[in-house]
């Protein structure tokens, strides 16, 4: 059953239910990260409104696909270089290191909740991480800026491996590639140990990784949705904060 409350209110029963919580679990999306200057994808102005997301197959099958891919990856560089860990992150963090969120589950990819202090093996990134680069064929790492030197000497053309020829492409998922298995186990395991579940700034329509939610409540864990447009499950969720992730979460910064 879904209850609205004024932000007060609110940040008073999200204390609560992590109170009574032993065990409880973070899925973040990219409205956690606004408020740190990267835009998201699905608010006003957002990414999406801009440029259709590349295809998985798309990248593979095309050079100029690459190209664009790269031209876009490196005109928003600054701006994640430039991000910090915004106050909702910071609360995470917080909540992590007291033992109230056994793991933070992520489809952001700017790494910024490894920056805010939770220890990595309890970030589980369903999206990849956008601060280096693989070869599609055969792993190997590349940092950006060796993609960048590459890219900006050949006048815009995306670099393939030096071992294999491969293309190389930031270690993100993109829509239409397979998603990758590990964190995927470990998300579920995470999900389904939970008795609090909490979903912050994500609009719940990209799957597979919304399923987590829906699994967390069918499995008896309590869900709290916190994010500032309606979401497809708020229906489903015990506590719905319509409201600024930072403004709300700021309190549980320790
Ligand atoms: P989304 O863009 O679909 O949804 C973000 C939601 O956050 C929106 O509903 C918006 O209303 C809300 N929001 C934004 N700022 C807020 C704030 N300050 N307070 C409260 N709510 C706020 O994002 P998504 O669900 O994460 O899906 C987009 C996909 O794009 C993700 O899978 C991710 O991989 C990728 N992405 C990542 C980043 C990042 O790493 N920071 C940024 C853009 C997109
Ligand atoms: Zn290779």
């Amino acid at each position: 059953m879904m209850l609205a409350l004024n932000r007060n209110a609110a940040i008073e029963r999200l204390g609560e239910l992590l109170a009574q919580s032993s065990r409880g679990v973070a899925f973040t999306g990219a409205g956690i990260s606004t408020e740190c200057g990267i835009p998201d994808f699905r608010s006003p102005g957002g990414l999406w409104t801009k440029n259709q997301p590349i295809q998985f197959d798309d990248f593979v099958a095309s050079q100029a696909a690459r190209d664009e891919a790269w031209r876009r990856k490196f005109a928003m560089e600054d701006k994640f270089q430039a991000a910090k860990p915004g106050r909702g992150h910071r609360a995470l963090a917080s909540l992590v290191q007291r033992g109230k969120l056994s793991a933070v589950i992520t489809q952001n990819i700017d790494n910024l909740h490894q920056l805010s202090g939770v220890p990595v093996p309890k970030v589980i990134e369903l999206h990849g991480n956008g601060s280096y680069a693989t070869c599609l064929d055969c792993q190997a790492r590349y940092e950006l800026d060796w993609v960048r030197a590459r890219f900006e000497e050949s006048g815009g053309t995306a670099p393939h491996c030096t071992a294999c020829s491969g293309p190389v492409k930031s270690a993100t998922i993109s829509f239409g590639q397979a998603m990758p298995e590990e964190p995927m186990r470990r998300a579920e395991e995470e999900t389904l140990a939970a008795d609090l579940f909490l979903a912050i700034g994500s609009s719940l329509v990209v799957w597979p990784a919304a399923g987590f939610p829906v699994r967390a409540k069918r499995n008896g864990a309590r869900l709290v949705i916190v994010n500032r447009e309606a979401t497809e499950l708020d229906d489903m969720a015990d506590l719905v904060v319509r409201d600024d992730i930072g403004d709300v979460l700021e309190p549980f910064i320790a």
